[in-house]
């Protein structure tokens, strides 16, 4: 673990708006008809007048956990079906070859991957309390049984006070389901489904190789056997206007059940990937730190009130990053970033 700049405040968003998921999001989630409360509360006007409650990460997470908590990332030692020809080749097109998960430790057993990355934290703080994040490619795709020990050997690991596991919605057997479920006795387990837009033909640009539809029957799988689940999304894909991702954060916000958490994550154009290739060839719009900001808070007003914002920015290895070069200046992002939501 090179940085632990992935530590980044929580917040939660609080709308005073109560956006109830319509009747048809309910009955099935395919089709989705936004409710016109949701619609009005995307305009400028609404993201000026509504009140957003910000609560850093570490109250957050004491108020759960009764202490600090980190996030170790750990590898699983899993590829991605999108990479290996089973679904698609190549991966999606902002994907590194680290399968977006630049921090991640070398594939060495789970536990002394572990007590690498609590070594490298205690150094730094206190911490006592960790979250097993398996971040990188697809930790659910590939030998069931070797995942399923896996998962367990780190739950049961006693400074871990949760376990989350970062998959696509394409690779969730209900066997491993049901094992997830199985283990949130224990402690609480976490399932992170990169969705990144709402938008199909977004998605077939960018080679994500799902649609919606799989979105949705694996989320509604999830949420009924009790899981959390942690939705990503990306602001900036090229093709993508303000009001395309604004219909992105509308549709994980009418979901239902409601989201337990998101990550909302500004499109980073990494070294060495088809987006870097297309870049390079045909530069596309890059937001700026002020324009990301401003959809940002757009989204964050129309979430229902209990999500956890994980994330709201990018999190690109410097010696990838490409574009936005705003984006390299973290603590200033974050400053400005904070300062404006505290004003939204
Ligand atoms: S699904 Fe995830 S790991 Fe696979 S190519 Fe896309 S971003 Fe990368």
């Amino acid at each position: 673990m090179r940085t632990y700049h992935i530590f980044y405040i929580l917040i939660v968003s609080t709308a005073e708006y109560n956006l109830q998921a319509p009747t048809v999001l309910r009955q099935g989630l395919s089709d989705i008809r936004l409710p016109y409360n949701i619609m009005n509360i995307n305009s400028r006007k609404a993201v000026k007048t509504c009140r957003m409650e910000i609560i850093r990460f570490s109250d957050e997470m004491k108020k759960r956990f009764g202490g600090k908590v980190y996030r170790i990332p750990l590898s699983s030692g899993c590829t991605c079906p999108n990479r290996d020809g089973t679904v698609g080749i190549g991966g999606c097109a902002f994907c590194s070859a680290q399968g977006a998960g630049e921090f991640s430790f070398p594939d060495i057993p789970v536990r002394e991957q572990f007590e690498y990355g609590k070594k490298l934290i205690s150094g730094k703080t206190k911490a006592d309390k960790f979250i097993g994040y398996f971040q990188s490619f697809t930790n659910t795709y590939g030998d069931q049984d070797r995942l399923k020990a896996m998962f367990r050997e780190t739950i049961e690991i006693p400074e871990v006070c949760a376990l989350s596991v970062a998959t696509r919605p394409d690779c969730l057997e209900e066997g491993m389901v049901d094992y997830l479920a199985w283990l949130s006795d224990i402690k609480p387990v976490w399932v992170e489904l990169g969705l990144q837009t709402s938008n199909d033909a977004t998605g077939e640009r960018m080679n994500r190789c799902f649609g919606r539809e799989t979105f949705e029957k694996a989320y509604g799988r999830l949420k009924r056997a009790g899981l959390e689940v942690i939705i990503h999304i990306i602001l900036g894909l090229p093709g993508e206007d303000r009001e395309d991702m604004l219909e992105t954060g509308r549709y994980v916000s009418a979901l239902s059940p409601e989201i337990d958490g998101i990550k909302i994550h500004m499109l980073q154009v990494l070294k060495g990937t088809t987006l870097a290739k297309q870049y390079l060839n045909e530069p596309f719009h890059i937001l700026t730190l002020e324009e990301y900001t401003e959809i940002v808070i757009s989204i964050l007003s129309m979430l229902p009130a209990h999500t956890v914002v994980h994330r709201f920015t990018g999190d690109g290895a410097k010696n990838l990053l490409i574009e936005p070069r705003w984006s390299w200046e973290k603590k200033k992002v974050l400053n400005y970033m904070n300062g404006r939501i505290s004003k939204a």
